[in-house]
């Protein structure tokens, strides 16, 4: 399925960073020299003392350790600000496009970020916040949210983002869980038209966080809210009354930047430990190269800061390459389904990077809300999330991109830091579908169950066989849950938790987590190849397929299927679906079972959660788990109550 190839445009392999030769070349050097590639990279950091030695790590037992550049220091918000004041001062650094489209946006130049940025530090600072200190940002898509970030980092504070759209309960439970005595908030965000009650949301998380003592509130909407004297301070107040003079904090390079808790998709979830170096570097580097960025263009990661794609592609790497980056309040379908493209054209941005689950939404309402806008600023898209389903790819690169940008589909993790897997547009021709290839310095292998390693054409669990200086040191508070989750499947190796096939080429594809993958019969098959097939059913707008308990078969599966607007659901369409996948995959895939479902439930950032419907395939509905990152707990409900078979 889906095997053509999209080569590399003349124009791209003339003139981006890295073309084809010199992608094989730096690949093999930074796998044949990691010191001496990695030393060489270090230097587009701006380091107080500079590291004199790269990799120190081992992934065994008895000398589990992974450190790079220990002997370095620096400050990373330094490195995105104050560097940055003698070339580009005047030029924007965050461009930010609000909720409500009448409103007017905002640009803030380096200077403007760098007197906000020393502020905000000498406000965390006045408030008693330390080096080490952990402090909770729970704010709305506002310039302010990655304000508070570069302060703590300018003071060495560790923070510890929870995106605003989750409850207070599990506000509290991360808030709980790193030990934080401080939270950033707002009055109240905005999405789509809608207030979001941030600063209720804390006074709520307080009755199961009694370690909380301070809450700075941003005046974002102005929106009425009661302030608990002696705790909550107005961020508006506070900042009057402090100099805008702020150093940065010396910090080894392995000094904690920041916790992020992953989105949960597979079980409760884990708070993930980042570097300051190593971090940075490969936030900075990946993102310099994977989207061939140069300074001067807009460029928008349409994630929230709230995920790692926002940490690493809205704030860290776009400023620490000086670049333009711009930031979204709002939501791609609100007020209408041509948002996105809106944006666009209104900010002429040349390189859009967005996820799946979005594509995959605007699609199912038309081309017509694409078409209307010009979109011709656009050079360059990205996709990171999800595998994306070779339907939904083809539909981005021919109606979004007009058959002329490249897309890079980045596979990468919470606990990566950044890009792993991944086209590079000068170099890497495209097959709709695969992240293609690893980035500099990753060694990713395929193992079968038993760890053994499976060579050229083949499918198998992904691991990678060494460290990279983007990946993360711990859980926080639980090293040894660290160990045991990532480096005991296969001895010596990092496991990633997702399944790949690699073809003839040598292009990876991932085909979901391993824990989905369903054995018809004896057949492995990954979700994503069964969904995609779905997917490129006309009236299909999003499928998720699990395994359930089939006498014969072992397993049988599952299919959850949502139809496009305006499609209705019958015993033919049924059907006719099944038919779909036996033609499109072969008998072996046919849905055993399949259930029509207005919508699918999913994390907040978008995934589907596959163990929730393998539940309910199952028919044991008594026990979903956690369920406390999903978007709209009511949608299980109907999936439970209209549950086949
Ligand atoms: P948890 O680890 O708590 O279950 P999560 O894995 O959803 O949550 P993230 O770190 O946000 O948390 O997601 C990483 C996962 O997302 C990857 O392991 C992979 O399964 C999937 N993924 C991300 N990007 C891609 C991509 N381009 N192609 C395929 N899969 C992707
Ligand atoms: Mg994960």
């Amino acid at each position: 399925m889906s095997e053509n190839l999209y080569p590399v445009p003349e124009s791209w392999a003339k003139t981006a960073r890295v073309d084809a030769a010199a992608y094989e070349r730096l690949h093999a050097q930074s796998l044949s020299d990691p010191d001496g590639f990695w030393l060489e990279q270090a230097r587009r950091l701006d380091w107080i003392v500079p590291p004199a030695t790269a990799g120190d790590w081992s992934f065994d037992e008895a000398d589990f350790r992974i450190r790079w550049f220990a002997d370095g220091k620096l400050n990373v918000a330094a490195n995105c600000l104050d560097r940055h004041l003698a070339t580009r001062g005047d030029q924007t650094a965050i461009l930010w496009e609000p909720d409500d489209p009448r409103e007017d946006p905002r640009r803030i130049t380096y200077r403007e970020l760098h007197e906000q940025v020393c502020r905000f530090a000498n406000v965390l600072k006045a408030e008693g916040v330390r080096k080490g200190d952990r402090v909770t940002v729970y704010m709305p898509m506002i310039p302010e949210a990655a304000v508070a970030l570069l302060a703590c980092a300018r003071i060495g504070a560790i923070h510890s983002v929870v995106f605003g759209g989750f409850s207070p309960e599990a506000l509290a439970g991360r808030i709980v869980d790193c030990d934080s005595r401080i939270v950033i908030t707002a009055d109240e965000g905005r999405r789509g038209g809608k207030r979001v009650p941030l600063k209720a949301n804390v006074d709520a998380a307080q009755k199961h966080a009694p370690v909380l003592e301070k809450v700075i509130v941003v005046q974002a909407t102005g929106g009425g809210v009661v302030m608990q004297p002696g705790r909550d301070l107005w961020y508006h107040e506070a900042a009057a009354k402090v100099s805008a003079d702020c150093p940065a904090e010396p910090m080894g390079a392995e000094d904690p930047l920041f916790i992020l808790y992953t989105s949960g998709s597979t079980g409760k979830p884990k708070g993930v430990l980042h570097s300051s170096g190593g971090y940075l570097l490969w936030a900075a580097y990946t993102h310099e190269v994977v989207f061939d960025y140069r300074p001067g263009q807009v460029y928008w990661c349409a994630a929230d800061i709230g995920w790692v794609t926002g940490h690493s592609y809205i704030v860290y790497g776009p400023l620490a390459n000086g670049g333009i980056t711009l930031m979204f309040e709002g939501v791609p379908t609100w007020p209408d389904a041509g948002r996105m493209w809106q944006v666009v054209d209104r900010h002429q941005v040349e390189i859009l990077y967005t996820a799946p689950t979005a594509l995959r939404a605007l699609m199912k309402e038309g081309d017509g809300y694409v078409t209307a806008t010009s979109r011709t600023s656009l050079k360059l898209l990205g996709s990171v999330g999800e595998p994306i389903n070779p339907e939904a790819w083809r539909w981005y690169h021919d109606v979004v991109g007009e058959g002329r940008c490249p897309i890079v589909d980045t596979w990468w993790q919470t606990e990566t830091g950044g890009h792993m897997i991944t086209p590079l547009p000068g170099a890497t021709a495209l097959k709709p579908g695969s992240a293609s290839m690893p980035f500099f310095g990753i060694e990713p292998q395929l193992v079968d169950g038993d760890g053994a390693l499976l060579e050229g054409a083949t499918e198998g669990n992904l691991v990678i066989a060494r460290s990279w200086p983007g990946q993360m040191r711990t859980v926080w508070g639980d090293h040894e849950r660290f160990f045991q989750t990532y480096f005991t499947t296969y001895r010596g190796k990092y496991f990633t938790g997702d399944g790949c096939r690699r073809d003839g080429d040598g292009y990876y594809w991932i085909t979901g987590r391993v824990d989905d993958v369903i054995n018809v019969s004896g057949h492995r098959m990954g979700t994503a190849e069964v969904e995609s097939a779905l997917v490129l059913h006309d009236k299909v707008a999003e499928a998720a397929v699990v395994g359930m308990p089939h006498d014969i078969k072992g397993q049988g599966i599952y299919a959850y299927v949502t139809l496009n607007a305006g499609e209705e659901a019958s015993e033919a369409l049924r059907k006719e679906l099944r038919d779909w996948v036996r033609g499109e995959i072969g008998p072996i895939a046919t849905p055993d079972a399949l259930q029509f479902a207005p919508g699918l439930p999913k994390t907040r950032s978008g995934k589907i959660m596959r163990r929730i419907l393998r539940k309910i395939a199952e028919g044991d509905v008594s026990s979903l788990g956690d369920t406390s990152t999903l978007a709209d707990p009511a949608v299980v409900d109907d999936l439970v109550a209209n549950r086949v078979g």
